[in-house]
């Protein structure tokens, strides 16, 4: 269990499970910089995170709220819950009867399969029912720009996957060690990768081995 001045960004999740560096990029070197895709994420999460809730009939939507886990050590919010009332629901604090809570988080763009998104929602619901003492089996990604929704399982797999995230996050912050980037076809879409410079390294890492190679004299320095 972690101390409430230990929970890092849940956000993490998501830049983790799209690339280590990423995560340890903005987290240790408070890195940021946003590219078109992260600047229309953000435009719309704003108007999301503004809070506030809508009920109709025996349903209801929250906006904009806060979740954590003392066990996975994270804290954020979540975009938007769902609920749907139910007498197998657990109860919801200002609300009367119970409901099943269903987590929405909104993502900028068409439907696409992220890995590193259904671990952002899956943590989200891990921290619900972890504060609700619930069972939340499934949430959507609700995309934009073509305003569908995809529904995501949180599976016993998936679930394993947040918690080595969420424990790989910490071991960074404890050890303050920058993973190393692995340029691959997401650094094309990385807002973050003129701070990065993944070729850069590939560069001086092809630099340190022609060292070697001239030191050993395996290769003539001219
Ligand atoms: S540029 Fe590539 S290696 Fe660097 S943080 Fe982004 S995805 Fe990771």
């Amino acid at each position: 269990m972690y101390d409430e001045d230990e929970l890092l960004p849940l956000s993490a999740i998501s830049q983790y499970g799209y690339c280590p560096r990423r995560a340890g990029l903005v987290l240790l070197e408070q890195g940021w910089a946003d590219n078109i895709h992260t600047a229309e994420g953000t435009a719309q999460h704003e108007r999301v995170h503004e809070g506030g809730r809508e009920s109709r009939a025996n349903m209801a939507e929250l906006f904009g709220v806060a979740v954590r886990s003392l066990t996975l050590g994270l804290s954020g919010k979540a975009d938007s819950l769902e609920l749907s009332a139910d007498p197998s629901g657990c109860p919801i604090r200002g609300m009367d009867g119970l409901w099943l809570v269903r987590p929405v988080e909104y993502k900028h763009g068409k439907v696409r399969h992220e890995h590193e998104y259904e671990m952002q929602l899956c943590a989200q619901a891990m921290c619900l029912e972890e504060m609700l003492g619930c069972s939340i089996p499934e949430g959507d990604l609700f995309y934009y720009n073509d305003h569908r929704r995809f529904a995501v399982s949180f599976t016993a797999a998936l679930r394993a996957d947040v918690r080595m995230a969420a424990e790989a996050l910490h071991q960074l912050v404890r050890s303050g060690v920058m993973p190393q980037s692995l340029k691959s076809r997401k650094c094309r879409e990385c807002s973050l990768v003129d701070i990065c410079m993944p070729g850069l390294r590939d560069r001086s890492t092809v630099y340190r081995e022609r060292l070697r190679l001239i030191a050993s004299g395996k290769e003539d320095p001219l």
